[in-house]
């Protein structure tokens, strides 16, 4: 079996080439192909997963997309196309030839599914979370994709698939997420953007739904939310860190997909290098969020913490009270080095 890992410094090395190619001769000959998102999928998972299951279809392979949880597609994701390619963990079939992972930085994010892409007779992993330490047997790797959709279509320009408007519009939408609207994109982000609006894709009704709208409940929780906003701007050598935090009871009847936001707006705090966001998700237990704007390495932190994630987003999970989630994030900030 090829297998073909990559480190940051690959960007347009053969090494990423060749794991391009491997990818797409699997999927090329592949009778039947599981794609599975990381839990809690977000656009760029679910985008990067149903582009791929579209093309697959129209090769007449038979696909099925999936992820561990929530049990539903979360409700600003229902608008890509390609809905009913998506089946719950206990529709998908156990002795599909190729099982692949896209957008999952960890084996843990794949939740219960890993069973199924460990048993599969070929596994592929396709990601760019620079934490990721490599899993699956062929693995198309890339920190330097500024959103997995890039690689994505790397593999379907091998496969010399046909960039419908369906499949424009997934990997736009997960184009569109992963750089914060094109604010952190790169030049090869804003070609693919150009090349997937020339395909058919309409940006502003596409992303309405996925990153422009709330239930009206939204806004009393982040009120609740930015109330407990506290600058510590000693924290990380003092770049200085602004946090918040969203009890289970202000974020009743919200889902997690509308708690994700609030990060950008903490994020904007001129006085902090970090911006952390604490989600309480059942009693003590705690989702983080954390970003960082220029000089600080918030992927290591996360990663010593048990999460993982990209240099300047990433989170983890905690158990404990408040005052222990801070006291631990705070000393793991201070012992990370600021970055050149
Ligand atoms: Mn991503």
């Amino acid at each position: 079996m090829t297998t073909a890992a990559l480190t940051p410094e690959a960007e347009g090395s053969p090494v990423v080439h060749s794991a391009v190619s491997a990818v797409a001769a699997a999927l090329r000959t592949a009778e039947s192909v599981v794609l599975l998102a990381h839990s809690n999928p977000d656009a760029d998972a679910l985008g990067s997963a149903l582009a791929l299951g579209l093309h697959l279809r129209s090769r007449g392979t038979k696909v099925w997309v999936s992820f561990d949880r929530p049990a539903e597609i979360p409700l600003s994701l229902r608008t890509l196309p390609g809905q009913e390619l998506i089946v719950t963990p206990s529709d998908l079939p156990v002795d599909a030839q190729l099982v692949v992972s896209v957008d999952v930085g960890a084996r843990q994010r794949l939740g219960h599914l890993i069973d199924l892409f460990d048993a599969a007779p070929v596994s592929i992993c396709i990601d760019h979370h620079a934490s990721n330490p490599g899993f699956g047997q062929i693995q198309l790797i890339d920190p330097s994709a500024a959103a997995n959709v890039m690689l994505v279509v790397e593999v379907l320009d091998e496969m010399q698939a046909e960039i419908t408007a369906d499949i424009a519009a997934n990997l736009y939408a997960g184009l569109a997420t992963d750089t914060a609207n094109f604010r952190f994109a790169t030049a090869p982000s804003h070609l693919l953007a150009a090349r997937l609006i020339a395909a058919g894709t309409e940006p502003q009704s596409l992303m309405r739904p996925i990153m422009d709208t709330h239930p009206f409940r939204w806004l009393a929780m982040l009120s609740c939310a930015l109330k407990s906003a506290t600058l510590l701007p000693e924290v990380a050598h003092g770049a200085g860190m602004v946090w918040v935090k969203v009890s289970e009871a202000d974020s009743d009847g919200l889902r997690m997909e509308d708690l994700d936001s609030i990060i950008d707006i903490v994020r904007t705090t001129g006085e902090a290098e970090i911006a952390a966001v604490f989600k309480e998700t059942a009693p003590l237990m705690w989702q983080v969020s954390l970003r960082a704007k220029t000089t600080f390495d918030v992927g290591r932190a996360a990663t010593e913490l048990g999460g993982g994630g990209h240099p300047r987003s990433a989170g983890y999970s905690f158990s404990g009270n408040v005052e222990s989630l801070l006291a631990e994030l705070m000393s793991v900030l201070q012992s990370v080095e600021p970055a050149r």
